[in-house]
């Protein structure tokens, strides 16, 4: 058993107890509120961060705005957007270490995991914003104009930064999260407010410090902690906030969406899933049950692109799950800063028990429970569950659960398949399991879902946009497609 040691650095930081950044100050709540985070391995207490207020809110938009609208930062070029994002990256990869523990032990996940995955990938995708930040092109075109035919005119389109961002974010990946929307922004020419998720801060306040290493100017980026009914409510109802990003459930990104259509606010919206990973006859089998395991039981299955429906063709259904539900039988469940542990504990009690309802539901409606199904403390613990005998329109089916509980369905064709992998709110993600290249790519356009991944499942790049179809969201991060959403275009037209 390898327990990693924590920093100095690491203890330092939590023992100062954390405050938000709003401008150049370093700030408590202006009502002098805290809010306790907890270590979900343990439960108990880590220390508190301030509980914003939104007089707070309101004060880190207004130093976004005067950033964006009147400070060298609006006068940035883009080698120089360029070089800061990569000075960031560096920053964050000499405390990438930090990063991780902070990370683990705000949220539970393994440090050692989190270091190579959350934060490298968080280090990776601002490196390839900063390569966006010199190419971001308008056009020129030849017009006509109609109505003056006699003219001659000059006419472009330019494509600017689309101002001062609010994001708000969830508590699953909060330091990749966070730069998922802090990358392109800084890569435009944006500022921003970040309101990171009630639960898991630190890193975030941890990533506003490097920000200000790296030499930023003030006000271009601003960290509040608090709840997300203030707090992030209060950042989608400030009037000078021009585009509103969101990371986190259906439920309140759908609220946030029509706040932001009230207002014509800029939004985007990266929300839940319910991601089926499918299993066609001719697979690989091996493969394709460690991959579907991995795809749901990663993260504690705290994954928006988690493959939480399991679909197998039948007569390798009985298999596929035995295999899932041995390599789930095998994880050794503990604290992440245990680099001998394969699943840390949920986020917080709040999660373990919804997650808990969720298979005492199926228990009662007459479900098998191939393996887990159990649940232990101190600590939020759920061991990886597989439940198999549920029809399709079950709630377990339906629903997000957000916790390492798998469905598994037998299917009897491709069409079957495609059926029940459609029949979903959601459209996030999906994967195929197969080695027969003419049904891949049949099946591939038939699927409705932001990604589709053949013999893999939730491998992201940073050049591939990420989003969702239908509840998944409005949107997408990553790619060009995210430089797009954090510009707005102007035509001009001159006559000559
Ligand atoms: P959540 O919606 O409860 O909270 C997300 C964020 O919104 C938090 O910062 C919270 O404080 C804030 N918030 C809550 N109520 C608010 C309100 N009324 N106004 C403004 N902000 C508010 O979600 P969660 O439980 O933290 O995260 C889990 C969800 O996030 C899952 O549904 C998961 O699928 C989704 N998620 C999606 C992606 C993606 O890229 N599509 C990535 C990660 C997580």
């Amino acid at each position: 058993m390898a327990i990693a040691t924590l920093l100095p650095a690491t203890t330092a930081f939590i023992q100062r107890a954390p405050r938000m950044l709003i401008g150049a100050e370093w700030v408590e709540a202006a009502d002098g509120q805290t809010m306790p985070l907890r270590n979900p391995a343990t439960g108990e207490q880590l220390c508190v961060v301030p509980r914003a207020t939104v007089d707070d809110v309101d004060r880190a938009v207004l130093a976004a705005r005067q950033a964006f609208d009147d400070s060298p930062w609006s006068r940035t070029r883009p080698r120089e957007r360029q070089n800061l994002l990569w000075k960031l990256a560096n920053l964050m990869q000499r405390d990438a270490e930090l990063l991780a523990q902070l990370e683990c032990l705000n949220n539970g996940k393994s440090a050692a995991v989190a270091q190579v995955m959350d934060v490298q990938l968080a280090i990776d995708f601002l490196r390839y914003m900063a390569g966006w930040a010199t190419k971001i092109e308008g056009s020129s075109v030849e017009v006509s104009v109609p109505l003056m035919p006699d003219q001659q005119f000059h006419s472009f389109i330019r494509r600017e930064a689309v101002g001062v961002v609010g994001a708000i974010v969830a508590w699953n990946f909060p330091l990749l999260l966070a730069c998922w929307k802090l990358g392109p922004a800084l890569a435009t020419g944006c500022t921003v407010v970040l309101k990171p998720a009630d639960e898991t801060p630190l890193t975030a306040l941890k990533l506003a410090e490097l920000v200000q290493e790296a030499g930023y100017p003030d006000g271009v980026f601003n960290v509040v902690t608090g709840t997300g009914i203030t707090a992030g409510a209060a950042l989608n109802h400030n009037p000078r906030v021009d585009k509103l990003t969101f990371t986190g459930s259906t439920a309140v990104g759908k609220e946030i969406g029509k706040i932001a259509m009230d207002s014509m606010t800029r939004v985007t919206l990266e929300l839940g899933g319910k991601s089926p990973t499918i299993v066609m006859a001719d697979a690989d089998l091996g493969s394709a049950a460690a991959g579907a395991a991995s795809a749901i039981f990663f993260n504690q299955g705290q994954v928006c692109c988690a493959g939480s429906r399991l679909y197998v063709q039948r007569k390798h259904f009985d298999k596929v799950v035995a295999d899932i539900a041995g390599i789930a039988n095998a994880m050794k469940l503990g604290s992440g800063l245990d680099a001998s542990v394969d699943m840390g504990p949920l986020i917080s009690a709040r999660q373990q028990e919804r997650v808990w309802r969720y298979i005492e539901m199926g228990r009662e409606s007459g479900a098998t429970i191939a393996c887990g199904g159990e649940q232990f403390g101190p600590g939020y613990f759920v061991k990886p569950t597989v439940i198999v005998d549920v029809d399709q329109q079950h709630s377990l089916v339906q629903e997000e659960i957000f916790g390492p509980v798998l469905v598994a369905i037998p299917f009897d064709d491709e069409a079957d398949a495609l059926r029940m992998a459609n029949d979903s709110p959601y459209g996030l993600g999906a994967s195929i399991w197969s080695n027969d290249l003419a049904a891949v790519h049949r099946m591939i356009p038939q699927i409705k879902s932001g990604s589709v991944w053949v013999n893999c499942h939730s491998a992201l790049d940073p050049a591939l946009p990420f989003g969702g179809y239908k509840m998944s969201g409005v949107g997408r991060e990553m790619g060009y497609a995210a430089i797009e959403h954090y510009t707005e275009l102007k035509s001009v037209l001159i006559k000559l």
